[in-house]
């Protein structure tokens, strides 16, 4: 169904990751190495702010890998946004490790509303430095308890894995009960430490494309206890798991979503800055909420439906329902009918319009290359920028 509101801005404040995981291809790329773009929360703050007012959102997706992992520069973007009252909110990707250093209240003043965190393995032998010694379960509940939606990744075909001891990992990672959950087969992409090690042991799949190289179906390399099509079929096991265990996503990023607000109401103590956030997670729950009668009528198993039933009752008992928030709630469920009918008609393929980006570099090249004749060449390229993104340009070289 189409979503309300404006979608969030990127922000990209550096590049690369100090922590060296090594199947970890960005911080690998960077020479284990951080290279800030802005690199004071001041720089930040102007940043957003600016990004905010050109495009009329105060949300933000950022990409950086493990943002949290400058202490400094995070506590004085909160200052900055408390010195300008103005409260931005972020989807983040961070470890564990920082995070804990950083602090969890102080994520929620920061306006942290998602964090990717790589649990990756509960497993002795693949323990990343980052997450020894984390309690886990007790960081996801302590950041959905604030409100702040936690996204788990996992790998699966490590190479200490086989089929008797891979159920724990998955276990371990549904039982975390995150609002999202991500597993991935481990896939040696090229300039990491893993890749340099599998390649040194032949054990690359040097047949395999590069585009086969995603870690969602098929091994990047020979691995001694499991096939393509065993790979693919834990990975399928593994999904299904959670989503019968944990139901869907979004009814758990709603309930997340409302724990935050209680949270702050329950507080006794608000400054601005939280009263702001409670404002934030209110309406975020309201607009939320819309789609928990569609998720019920569509529950994986009777245990999601009660649970969004419940949670849709808890919450209009908080926030009762105006006419255009009955009106909107009807129309979800219309809408999710009619997508099951799509789905039904059409299969649950999407495939997005098609975008053609033409540089003059790539004009220059082919001219180079001999491949554009004479009387064509006019329909390759009109600028070396960006074509409005809508537009299906068809390549006739
Ligand atoms: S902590 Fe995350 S971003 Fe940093 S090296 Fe490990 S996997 Fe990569």
């Amino acid at each position: 169904m189409p979503l309300l509101g404006k979608r969030a801005s990127l922000l990209v404040p550096g590049v690369g990751c100090v922590n060296g995981c090594n199947f970890c291809s960005t911080s690998h790329f960077f020479s284990k190495r951080y290279t800030a773009f802005l690199s004071t929360g001041k720089e930040l703050f102007e940043t957003a702010r600016e990004i905010a007012d050109r495009r009329g959102t105060d949300s933000f997706f950022v990409m950086d890998e493990n943002f949290l992992k400058d202490r400094q520069r995070a506590l004085d973007l909160i200052s900055e946004m408390e010195k300008h009252r103005r409260f931005f909110r972020f989807h983040i990707f961070s470890s564990a490790e920082a995070i804990l250093a950083f602090g969890l209240d102080n994520m929620l003043r920061l306006g942290v509303t998602l964090v990717w965190i790589g649990f990756e393995s509960q497993s002795r032998q693949s323990a990343f430095a980052k997450n020894i010694g984390v309690d886990s379960k007790a960081l996801v509940e302590g950041l959905r308890a604030r409100g702040i939606s936690v996204l788990g990744s996992g790998i699966l075909c490590m190479e200490h894995h086989t089929p008797d001891n891979m159920q724990a990992d998955i276990d371990f990672l549904v039982d975390l009960e995150t609002d999202f959950v991500q597993f991935m087969l481990l896939t040696p992409m090229p300039v990491t430490g893993l890749y340099r090690k599998l390649q040194r042991r032949n054990l690359l799949r040097e047949d395999l494309s590069y585009q086969e190289w995603h870690g969602q179906k098929k091994l990047a390399f020979r691995h001694p206890a499991f096939t393509d099509e065993e790979a693919e079929a834990w990975l399928n096991r593994a999904f299904r798991q959670d989503y019968e265990h944990n139901s869907s996503s979004m009814l758990r990023l709603i309930d997340t979503s409302f724990r935050g607000y209680e949270h702050l109401q329950g507080l006794k103590k608000r400054d601005a800055c939280l009263e702001k956030r409670k404002q934030q997670f209110a309406t975020q729950t309201r607009t939320y909420a819309l789609i928990l009668r569609s998720i019920a009528r569509n529950a994986v198993n009777d245990r999601e439906r009660s649970l969004a039933l419940d949670l849709d009752q808890r919450i209009r008992r908080c926030f009762p329902r105006r006419l255009s928030e009955h009106l909107a709630a009807t129309a979800a469920v219309l809408l999710t009918d009619l997508w099951k009918l799509r789905l039904k008609l059409r299969g649950d393929q999407i495939q997005p319009k098609t975008i053609v980006t033409r540089y003059k570099a790539e004009r220059n090249f082919l001219a180079r290359q001999g491949a554009i004749r004479e009387g064509n060449s006019d329909q390759t390229i009109k600028s070396d920028s960006i074509r409005p993104a809508a537009a299906a340009v068809t390549i006739s070289e």
